[in-house]
């Protein structure tokens, strides 16, 4: 079937649907394969379920007039997407980076969004699966949208852009994530900079934060940049206050002098900034931009503040590499606060320099002085030193529990994969 006609078909079903589990009536399926699981087996089941078709790419057991068979239903998928992309004529604005991309993501957003009809990618949907579903999702009266793009090796983001043909483009950072895929620091400012090179192609627009040499170096030769930085660009801004909440003074580039964000964290400053960018570029009135931004308050394990009882706790459980991490690490340790308690989960996918990674970050920690710190799981194993090591996450909580802490400042960070939040969980 031909991807035109396919489209047809998803005019008329456009709810799209990867999932048997989620599925709804009149929903297409897509039949899509995973490490351990094959979406074929599941193509009549979705039928069942009241799917209008389903996208499959191996031979049916029993032929049914809503099977479309197609060579290989993932690609199909990003295809699909590419098409429907190329019926809008509206900025698509696409993010990546090591850090901070879902947040300024979703402030970058949230600044739009004060002024103009948005469609952004949900949650952290942001891989070959997510971001043809985030694109199909993109309605009619889309007037622009806002695509993250994660990535961990060569190449990835120079195929997302294939089928995206974003407009504008971010790449928050390029730090120490996913270097065992990206092969070093400079592997990864190769595959990020996957999206300064299509943009410089096609003449799109950066927004870059002018701070980062090396974002200089990468955006060489694009046309259109839009700066901003904490010195120089066409919005600067400095940090003003950090506690609880990351308070912003703006010195240049809009009517507003300062802003108050629900953020923890300094680090978030780059993306503050870059949300106020990407508003005044497209003409979002200055007080919409400063009160959208201010409303943002995430609630997602990503520079979270939790009170419990007197205690304040940190909770940035969502990601960590060493970038993250040692900001994180950076950030509490300048809080004015009576006591404080740390509790790091391991970091994955460092590759070689996974070992030397952790054993930095013990020694960062030392430069400082904590009531407590916890070392949990991974390549923590062996390296904690002076500080307390737990296999896991459920064994940090059973410590943490019997700690009974009183006015005390904890920060829980960890890789997804150790689900530091856990620690928190009642029960
Ligand atoms: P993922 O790769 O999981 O999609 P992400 O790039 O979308 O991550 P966020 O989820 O926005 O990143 O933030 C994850 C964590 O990264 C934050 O909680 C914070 O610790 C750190 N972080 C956020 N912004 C920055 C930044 N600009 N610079 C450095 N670290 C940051
Ligand atoms: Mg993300």
């Amino acid at each position: 079937m031909l991807i035109s006609e396919l489209y047809s078909l998803f005019k008329q079903y456009p709810s799209v649907q990867t999932d048997t589990r989620k599925l709804q009536k009149g929903d297409l399926f897509f039949a899509l394969k995973g490490p351990s699981f094959n979406g074929n087996e599941f193509a009549l089941q979705a039928l069942e379920a009241g799917a209008a078709y389903a996208i499959i790419d191996e031979a049916p057991a029993v032929p049914d007039s809503r099977l479309i068979l197609v060579e290989d239903a993932l690609t199909t998928l990003q295809q699909l997407a590419g098409y429907h992309r190329d019926q809008f004529t509206i900025p698509f604005i696409a993010i990546t980076g090591s850090n901070g991309k879902t947040t300024t993501k979703e402030l970058v957003n949230a600044a739009l969004s004060a002024h103009y009809i948005t469609y952004t990618t949900q949650g952290n949907l942001n891989n070959h699966i997510g971001i043809p579903l985030t694109l199909l999702r993109v309605k009619e009266d889309a007037q622009m949208a806002v695509i993250e793009m994660g990535a961990n090796h060569q190449k990835e983001i120079e195929g997302y852009c294939q089928y995206t043909k974003p407009t504008h483009g971010i790449i928050t950072n390029c730090g120490k994530a996913h270097l065992e895929g990206f092969g070093g620091i400079e592997g990864v400012r190769k595959g990020k900079g996957e999206l300064y090179d299509y943009l410089r192609a096609n003449k799109g627009t950066v927004f870059a934060f002018d701070d980062y040499d090396y974002l200089h170096d990468m955006s060489k030769g694009i046309e259109h940049i839009v700066w901003y930085g904490t010195g120089k660009g066409t919005i600067t801004g400095q940090v003003k206050a950090s506690e609880p909440f990351l308070d912003v003074t703006v010195t240049g580039g809009v009517a507003f002098h300062t802003l108050q964000t629900q953020l923890v964290g300094d680090y978030n400053l780059p993306n503050v900034l870059c949300a106020i960018t990407a508003g005044h570029y497209f003409q979002v009135p200055d007080a919409a931009i400063q009160q959208a931004i201010e409303a943002y308050k995430p609630s997602n394990s990503r520079s979270q503040l939790i009170e419990k009882g007197t205690n304040s706790i940190i909770l940035d459980a969502y990601n960590a590499n060493p970038t993250s991490m040692r900001a994180a690490i950076q950030n509490f340790a300048a809080l004015h606060a009576p006591a404080k308690v740390l509790l790091l989960g391991a970091m994955m996918e460092l590759g070689q320099e996974s070992k030397q990674e952790h054993q930095a970050l013990v020694t960062l920690l030392q430069q400082y002085q904590w009531n407590q710190v916890v070392l949990v799981g991974g390549d923590f194993k062996g390296i904690a030193g002076p500080y307390l090591y737990f296999e896991n996450a459920l064994d940090a909580k059973a410590w943490l529990q019997q700690q009974h802490f009183e006015h005390t400042h904890i920060l829980v960070k960890g890789s997804r994969s150790t689900g530091m939040e856990r620690v928190l969980a009642e029960g």
